[in-house]
């Protein structure tokens, strides 16, 4: 028997997992009320498991092996829809203005044959050739498109208010009336306690972006991560990020906000003082306590959920989607979701 799934939240994550359900033969709706509200319209993109210099640990593991599914997952989307998602394997470099050491550890000298023009304050850095990035508005286009073309409804300006449960989810009250399926997942990134009490608050980030004058010989190819993080993208547009804030749903920039990224990314790369200022931009990270996603089985059988992806929502998305369609699916326990278990947190 065909399951019907609604998934709450049409962000990357809600769109992945569709996808990957819609893929397996389930029934597809996605329920959102503002796709421009998600974090995935606010990101940076970076696919930086090295960079982010994650513990030897499951979530380790499970950011390497989204890391891994990007250029296939990338491949199958863009087959799909004819579109382009701006993945980009362009290695992230990470200047210090402290000698460390470790053996991806460059020298000033070794850096500046990578990248030239850092900071004079750069005295060396690390080279992680194997983190990327993709273009995170361009790929949820893509996702949109993806999602539609595989039959996948999606239904949006539609805000679920509340559950209707008792031992399990008989439905979702909605602005729009009432919504029922056999099956519900949440991935309702940072506004998740709205209708589950599970630990996931906002954390504010701001960001910019420049525009280099001469899109085709782009002064920057790889993405620098130090007290600023500066991303270029392949059109010659440059994302500068990001603050890191606990001010709840606070929405929009700040001078010092703005100022704080501009200085920083100024003394690492400052080239970037002459490029036109293009767009600012807020949004909100869903933040656990131990900053790993709650994935998964929930306290009710037929609702799954898929939240909490905090820093790491882009990069997890491949492998988020998969992992939940497959659990979806056959109600088995992954060994892979086992660290993400709700109950931690009880
Ligand atoms: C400034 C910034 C920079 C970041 N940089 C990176 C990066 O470089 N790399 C990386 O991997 N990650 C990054 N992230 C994190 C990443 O963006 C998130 O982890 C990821 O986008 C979460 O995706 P999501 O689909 O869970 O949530 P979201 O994208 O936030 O989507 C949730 C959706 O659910 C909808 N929704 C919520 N509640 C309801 C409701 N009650 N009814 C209906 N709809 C609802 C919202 O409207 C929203 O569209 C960054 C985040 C920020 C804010």
């Amino acid at each position: 028997m065909r399951r019907e799934i609604l998934i709450i939240g049409g962000g990357i994550i809600g769109l992945a997992i569709a996808i990957e359900l819609k893929s397996q033969g389930a029934a597809v709706t996605i329920l959102c009320r503002d796709f421009a509200e998600g974090a995935t319209h606010a990101a940076a993109g970076m696919l930086a498991p090295e960079a982010e210099e994650i513990p030897p640990s499951p979530m380790l593991d499970f950011c390497l092996a989204s890391r891994a599914l990007y250029p296939e997952w990338i491949q199958k989307l863009e087959a799909l829809t004819g579109m382009n998602a701006g993945y980009w394997d362009c290695g992230i470099l990470a200047p210090r203005y402290q000698v460390s050491e470790g053996s991806q550890w460059l020298d000033r000298a070794a850096l500046l044959t990578h990248q030239s023009e850092l900071g004079e304050d750069v005295v060396g850095g690390y080279w992680f050739a194997k983190d990327a990035q993709v273009d995170n508005r361009a790929l949820a286009k893509v996702l949109w498109m993806a999602a539609t073309a595989l039959g996948v409804e999606i239904r949006t300006e539609i805000n679920i208010e509340r559950f209707a449960f008792d031992t399990n989810i008989h439905a979702l009250e909605t602005n729009q009336g009432r919504w029922k399926a056999d099956h519900y997942i949440l991935a309702t990134g940072a506004w998740s306690q709205e209708l589950l009490p599970i630990p996931v608050f906002p954390r504010k980030g701001q960001m910019l972006s420049v525009q280099v004058p001469d899109a085709v010989n782009l002064p920057l190819r790889q993405v620098l991560f130090g007290e600023a993080y500066i991303v270029p993208r392949q059109d010659g547009r440059i994302i500068v990020g990001a603050t890191s804030e606990n001010v709840g749903f606070q929405v929009g920039n700040t001078a010092i906000g703005i100022h704080t990224l501009l200085s920083n990314a100024i003394r690492l790369y400052p080239p970037i003082q002459h490029f036109a200022l293009q767009e600012i931009w807020s949004g909100f990270r869903p933040a656990t306590p131990d900053e790993l996603p709650i994935l998964g089985e929930s306290p009710y059988e037929n609702l799954t959920l898929a939240t909490g992806h905090y820093r790491n929502g882009i990069l997890l998305a491949p492998v988020t989607g998969s992992a939940i369609a497959q659990y979806v699916l056959t109600q088995k326990a992954d060994p892979q979701l086992e660290a993400f278990h709700y109950s931690r947190f009880s």
